[in-house]
C-alpha cells in the first residue's frame, strides 16, 4: 500500500469514513512492537526521541545509535533498534517506555499511528484498522465513532496513508470511476452478507459477479477493450441494475455449484508461501528463480514436504496440515474471516495496489492463507483439530505477513516471472472455488 511519508493537510471531522462497529483500545499486548516487521523513524521522531532524557530509562540510550539502526530491504532506512526480536523500548512487562514515562505523543509516528491508516480517496479519508492487532480482532475498547476528532487530529501527522486513484481500474483497460466503483463495492458487501450462505458460497459469488460484470461490459463494446472516457462507467452502471433486478440469482447459483481443483489451491497457495525464498540472493539469475518457482509449484501441487509459515516456529509438513481437522462453518470461525473480508473493502485493499478483480482475488488467497496458518498453530499446540484461537492467531499472522503490513503485493510489480505465474492461476476458472472448496 503506498504509505506516504509527507505530513497531510487538516481536515474537518466529518471528511473521515469510520468503521462501522469497530471498537479499540490499546491492551498493551506489545505484540505491535516486536516480530519481523521493523519500526520505521522517521527525521522529526528522531529528533523528539532525542530531546527526552532517555539516560534516565538506561544509560546507554544517551546515544541514539544505541536505539536505532539503519534496516536493510526494500523499505531501507533508520527504524527502531530490535533486540530478540523486540523493540529496545519495550519492557518485560510489555509496556512502551516511551509512553510510559513520557506520553503517547512522545512515541515515534509509527507507533502513533498503529493500528490505524487513513485511505485517501475522491469522497473522503477511509480510516482503517489493522486486525493484526488483538485489541482490533477482539472489537476491544470504546466505539471507534467516539475518536472522531482525535482521529481527524492524528491524520494530520500521519505517515501511514494510502491513496486510492480517480479511475481505478475493474480489470486491466477497463478504467472506472470511483463513485461507479462504490457502487460495485455495495454489491459485494451485499454479497458478503447474503443469507442462507456459507461463507465460501459468498466469497466465490463475489468474484462470479465481477467475472460476469466484466464479461458484459466487454461484450457490450463489441469485446473491444477501448472506449471514450466515462464509457466503461456507463456500461457498469447499465449492467448493476441487471443483476439487482435478478436478485444475484444467475451469480449464486454458479457460486453454489462451482467446483475447485485441490491441485490448483496446493499450487497457488504453496507458491505464494515459498515466494520470499525464490527471491534469496543465493538464486542469482532468471534462470534459477524459474526452476525454484517451477519446482515448488509441482511440489505443492502434488502435496509433497514441508512449507515455512513465518511467525510459525516450525516448517509444516504439507500431510500434516491437511490431517488438521476444522468445521469452517463455526459461527466464530464466520465471524472473524467474513469481519476481515468486509474490512478489506472497506479500507479499499481491492483497489490501491491493483485493478478490482484481481484484488478480490487475493481477498480470497488471503482467506485461504488464514486457514493454512490456522491449521498450523493447531498443530503447534498439538491438537488435531482448529480452535477459536488458531483462527484468531491466523488472522493476525496473514494481516501481518501478507495484507495490510508488507510490500507482499509491490512484489508483484518487481517480479513480474511471479506475477505472471499468479495472474494466470488467477484467471482460471477454477480459481474461486479452488481457493474457497479447499484448506490445505
Ligand atoms: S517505541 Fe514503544 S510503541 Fe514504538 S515499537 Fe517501541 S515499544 Fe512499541
Amino acid at each position: 500500500m503506498s504509505d506516504s511519508n509527507q505530513s497531510p493537510a487538516c481536515l474537518s471531522p466529518e471528511q473521515f469514513h469510520l468503521p462501522a462497529d469497530f471498537h479499540f483500545a490499546c491492551h498493551n499486548s506489545g505484540r505491535c512492537c516486536e516480530d519481523f516487521w521493523e519500526i520505521p523513524l522517521d527525521e522529526t521522531s528522531l529528533a523528539r526521541l532525542k530531546q527526552l532524557p532517555l539516560s534516565n530509562l538506561s544509560p546507554s540510550f544517551s546515544d541514539p545509535a544505541q536505539y536505532s539502526e539503519m534496516s536493510a530491504g526494500p523499505k531501507a532506512g533508520l527504524s527502531l533498534r530490535r533486540v530478540n526480536g523486540r523493540c529496545i523500548f519495550l519492557d518485560s512487562a510489555r509496556r512502551c517506555l516511551i509512553h510510559a514515562h513520557f506520553g503517547a505523543a512522545a512515541k515515534p509516528q509509527t507507533c502513533q499511528d498503529f493500528p490505524f491508516r487513513y485511505i485517501r480517496t475522491p469522497r473522503g479519508i477511509f480510516v482503517g484498522m489493522s486486525m493484526a492487532c488483538p485489541s482490533v480482532r477482539a472489537n476491544r475498547g470504546p466505539a471507534i465513532e467516539t475518536r472522531r476528532q482525535e482521529l481527524a487530529d492524528a491524520y494530520a501527522r500521519s505517515h501511514s496513508i494510502a491513496t486510492v486513484s480517480d479511475p481505478i481500474e475493474l480489470s486491466p483497460g477497463l478504467p472506472i470511476s470511483f463513485s461507479v466503483y462504490e457502487e460495485i463495492e455495495s454489491c459485494l458487501n451485499d454479497l458478503l452478507a447474503w443469507e442462507g450462505l456459507t461463507l465460501d458460497d459468498r466469497l466465490i459469488a463475489g468474484y462470479v459477479f465481477l467475472q460476469l460484470l466484466e464479461r458484459a461490459v466487454v461484450q457490450m463494446s463489441g469485446h473491444r477493450r477501448e472506449g471514450p472516457a466515462g464509457h466503461w462507467d456507463e456500461c457498469v452502471r447499465q449492467m448493476i441494475p441487471v443483476f439487482r433486478n435478478d436478485r444475484f440469482r444467475r451469480v449464486i447459483a454458479i457460486a453454489r455449484k462451482a467446483a475447485g481443483s485441490r491441485g490448483l489451491h496446493r499450487a497457488l497457495i504453496g507458491l505464494l508461501l515459498t515466494y520470499r525464498s525464490a527471491f534469496d540472493a543465493r538464486l542469482r539469475g532468471r534462470l534459477g528463480r524459474s526452476a525454484y518457482l517451477f519446482y515448488q509449484y509441482v511440489r505443492h501441487l502434488g502435496g509433497l514436504g514441508s512449507v515455512g509459515m513465518p511467525p510459525l516456529p516450525a516448517r509444516m509438513a504439507l500431510s500434516q496440515l491437511r490431517r488438521v481437522r476444522a468445521d469452517w462453518n463455526d459461527p466464530f470461525f464466520v465471524h472473524l474471516l467474513t469481519r476481515f473480508a468486509a474490512h478489506s473493502l472497506f479500507r479499499k485493499d481491492l483497489i490501491v495496489f491493483t485493478p478490482l478483480l484481481k484484488g478480490y482475488g487475493f481477498l480470497l488467497v488471503f482467506v485461504a492463507l488464514m486457514r493454512w496458518y490456522a491449521a498450523g498453530y493447531a498443530i503447534l499446540r498439538g491438537a488435531a483439530e482448529v480452535g477459536r484461537e488458531d483462527v484468531d492467531e491466523a488472522v493476525g499472522a496473514v494481516e501481518k505477513y501478507y495484507c495490510f503490513h508488507t510490500d507482499f503485493m509491490r512484489l508483484f510489480d518487481q517480479y513480474p516471472l511471479l506475477t505472471g505465474m499468479v495472474e494466470r492461476m488467477l484467471a482460471k476458472p477454477l480459481f474461486a472455488p479452488s481457493m474457497m472448496r479447499y484448506h490445505g
